[in-house]
Parts: C-alpha cells; structure tokens; sequence
C-alpha cells in the first residue's frame, strides 16, 4: 500500500529547487534509487512515515520516491488528480502498462468542482507581464509575440465592452494560442540546455502555458472561453485581460478515466439527485446507482425550518434580528457547541456582529478568509466536549465539510441560506452553458449545488451512532418540496415553524 502526497507536503527542502546543484535529496537520486526502492518493497505498508523514513534512510527524495513505488504498489491511496487530472500520472500508467486497476472514490460529491478544475485554465496577464521585462535574451522575441496578440485581445475586450469586466468568447483566440505554443516549445529548448533550473515565475508561465495549450487542444461546448479584464498597474497605461479556459461539464473527460479502469465505486453521503451527478460526472449509464440505508436514527435529531425568514440577499438586513434571536433562544434552550452557517463571509460578519451586541453573553468565534494549519485547529479545538458557544463558519468552506465533531464536542446547526453560489457573470455563463447542453441550468448552477452544501454541513451534526442533536434551517425556502427532497432521507420530519 502507498500513500502519495503532494510535493508541498511531502518535500524536506521547500526553500530548495528540485534538481541535483540545489537539493542534497535530488543530488543523485538515480543512483540510490534502486537500493532505496528494494528497501520500499520489502517495507510494504508505505504510508506518509513509512515512505518518508525510507526515503531518507537512504537519502532521496521522498516526493519522487513515492512517484516511483506507484509503479509496484498494488494499493495507492491519492488525490482524485492523480488519476483524473488531464496529466494524470496513474492514468498514464494504467494505458501505458495495461493494468487493470479498480477505482474507489470517496466524496465523488466533490468530483464536480474538482473535475472542472482539472479541464480548466487560467493565465494571468499581470504575472506575464511583470515577467516580460526578466526574461532571458533567447526568450525574448517568442514571449514578445504572446504579448503582443494578448495586448490585442486585450484592447478588443475594451473596444467592444466598454466597461464591462467579462465578456465570453465565440472561438478560441487562435493568434494568441498559436503564440503560446511557440512560446512553450522554445521555453522547453531552452531549458534543457541549461545547467540550472528555470527561475520561477518564468517555471510557472511555462507550466500554466503548456497547460493551456493542452486544454485548447481538447476545448469543446463543455468548456468557455473568457477574458476577464485587469486594470493597469504601475506604470502601465493599458489594461490587461486573463484568458481562462472554463471547463462547465467535466463527464466526456471523466468518463474516458472510468471506460480506462477495471470497474469502481464512487461514494458520498450526498450523491443526490442522481441524474445531476451521473450528467456531470460522467458516469456510465449501466453503472447501478445504491442508495444505503444510514446508520443513524431520525430519532438522534430534531429539524426545524424557519418559515418566516428570508435570507435572500434583498432581505439580508431584515434578516439579522430574526436570526440572532434563533440562534440565543436555541443556545439557552440547551447550552453546548453548535455551528452557524453562512453563504459568504461578509454574511457571517453581520449576524456575528449583531449576536454580539444583543447576546455577549453567547460566547462565538469565527472562520476568517484565510487560515493556516494552526489557526483551523484552534477554531476546531474551541468545541470541547462540556463547552458551550457558536463557531461561525461559511458553507461549502473548510469546516462545512470532512471534520468530525462527535458526542457533545458538537449538539447543533444553524445554517442561514441555501449556500446558492453568488449570482456573477461566470456563474450565468456556467447556467446558460448548461441550459443548452443538460436543460437544467439554475438547478444545475445554483441550486443542487448549494443544497450539497447544506447538508454536508448538516452532516456535522450526528457523527457517531450515540449522538444526539438539532438542525435549524434557515430560510423559508427550504420548505419547498424540491428543497425538502433533497434532504437525507434518514432525517426526521422537519419541524416547521
Ligand atoms: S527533490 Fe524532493 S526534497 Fe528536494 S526540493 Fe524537490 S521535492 Fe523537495
């Protein structure tokens, strides 16, 4: 058995390059490979420790130690990109030597985002051009050809939008694509005739260009093609624009990956409905669709639907009262931990805020925009079992799924909104696109993926077969029944009030 992890996470010299003149662990890895690898098989279970005590036992690498060894294992336990992504190495190897391999992915919920963010990309046009002026002289005249078709289309976007900040594009911008290729081929010359590496804003241009250049290669009515206006910077007296190769549908390119394996499984507690997931994700049509029965009881939880409150982005400042007064009643009913949800961070501040000034005595704390390791551990350590207070948190972010808060460490929910993803251009592009490809654009855009995120947040309640808690959802349009049959079957009768 092997566990790859990725290189952030894996590698013992972040600061470093990977090649030999920089990295002790890269500086003749092939020489030591094969001992190393002996050592690896004999071991056997080669999860993150076993790998890396191996690894530097015999100093190499563990990153591409572990690259290696999925060669020989027979189990590897990934990342869903390892297998899926448009460079997958797995995949590689399952066509390449013709294994017959077996896929088990848990979460497959999440395999929508994931998916479509493998088939998509992006460059920045303000990172290219703070790059331009660095460049090394061979590179110069080929990456001044990709400036000059981007300033173009840039220009374009302006001419023809005005002050508009989005605009889709018909046809894949051929005179900049054929310019990145040219690029990409003479960045990859040059490199090989270098003793060092490549510095690394220009490593990343050529990575995210090569990547472009494969996703163009393969652009179809499953993905958009759009430019996002920049404004100048500096000195700079024009704007620039991102192209971005959208991937809407990623099901022809995952379906290739599920015709290339032996068989699978894809598991999730909320896999539903199954006609929206089987489209997206393309799954084939013969593969059986299992429902399990939970092994939780309706009787571990109370549910209750808010049926007077709005939480619609009009009604937002009507809103607040009613939800802090449910959120102090609900707590003094029965002190402990509970989870508040919201559909975004600026939402979460204002009910926080007023929670505060009506109720200080509710103790809270509350997800920021960006927390390292540490800092989500402490959010995590605040429910301890015996304590009482509201952790604020944002749906379909990092606490809105995968932690486990068993026993009395967590008794409740509040969750504000249906987590519908804002309403932007890129969003209407994604629900028009799949209007005309599924038939079901708003459900498809909007609403089966926020009510995903509803109930995986719900899902944090109960945990454990002895659990017992309480569910609060609030807005009103989560007594309508298409709402209400999305919600797990397993739960009790929501009570409505
Ligand atoms: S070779 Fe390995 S240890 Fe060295 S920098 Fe690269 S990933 Fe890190």
């Amino acid at each position: 058995m092997l566990t790859l992890t990725a290189r952030e996470k894996a590698c013992e010299h972040l600061d470093k390059a990977c090649h030999g003149e920089a990295c002790p662990l890269a500086a003749g890895f092939y020489d030591r490979l094969p001992v190393a690898r002996s050592a690896a098989a004999e071991r056997g279970w080669l999860d993150r420790a076993g790998l890396r005590a191996v690894a530097l036992e015999h100093q190499v690498c563990p990153y591409y130690l572990g690259q290696e060894m999925s060669r020989w294992a027979d189990v590897v336990v990934a990342d869903v990109n390892y297998y899926f992504d448009l460079h997958a190495q797995l995949y590689a190897l399952t066509l390449q030597q013709q294994w017959q391999v077996g896929i088990l992915v848990d979460e497959a919920h999440n395999l929508v985002e994931r998916g479509r963010g493998m088939y998509t990309a992006t460059l920045d046009h303000a990172a290219f051009r703070r790059l331009v002026p660095q460049l090394p002289a061979p590179l110069k005249r080929p990456l001044a050809r990709v400036a000059t078709a981007w300033q173009e289309l840039a220009e374009q976007l302006d001419d023809a939008y005005g002050e508009r900040d989005y605009r889709v594009l018909e046809h894949l911008p051929g005179k900049l694509i054929a310019a990145l290729q040219q690029a990409v081929s003479r960045i990859v010359e040059y490199q090989s005739e270098q003793p060092i590496a490549l510095d690394g804003e220009l490593q990343r241009f050529s990575f995210e260009a090569q990547h472009l250049c494969r996703v163009a290669e393969t652009f179809g009515s499953h993905s958009l093609c759009d430019l996002t206006r920049q404004p100048p910077r500096g000195r700079q007296r024009r704007a620039g624009a991102t192209l971005t190769l959208r991937n809407v549908m990623p099901a022809p390119f995952l379906a290739a990956r599920f015709t290339a394996a032996h068989g699978g499984t894809l598991f999730s507690a909320t896999l539903s409905p199954q006609g929206y997931f089987r489209d997206l994700l393309g799954v084939p049509d013969s593969a059986p669709w299992l429902a399990l029965g939970s092994p939780f009881a309706a009787g571990q939880l109370e549910v209750s639907i808010a049926t007077r409150l709005s939480t619609r982005y009009a009604h937002r400042a009507a809103s607040l009262d009613p939800l802090v007064a449910r959120i102090a009643a609900r707590f003094h009913q029965r002190r402990g931990n509970y989870l508040a949800f919201f559909s975004s961070f600026a939402y979460l501040e204002q009910v926080a805020e007023r929670l505060a000034q009506r109720h200080p005595e509710v103790v809270q704390w509350r997800q920021a925009a960006r927390m390292d390791d540490a800092a989500r551990a402490s959010f995590l350590a605040r429910f301890e079992s015996g304590g009482a207070g509201v952790g604020f948190a944002v749906l379909g972010g990092i606490f809105g799924e995968g932690i486990d808060l068993p026993g009395e460490r967590l008794i409740g929910a509040f969750v504000a909104t249906l987590g519908l993803p804002q309403v932007n251009p890129v969003n209407e592009q994604m629900r028009e696109r799949l209007q005309t490809l599924l038939g079901s654009g708003y459900d498809y855009a909007y609403f089966y993926p926020g009510m995903q995120k509803v109930v995986q947040a719900a899902g944090r309640v109960i945990r454990t077969a002895s659990d017992r808690g309480v569910i609060e959802l609030l807005d009103d349009r989560f007594a309508q029944p298409r709402a209400r049959a999305l919600l797990p079957a397993w739960w009790p009768e929501p009570r409505l009030d």
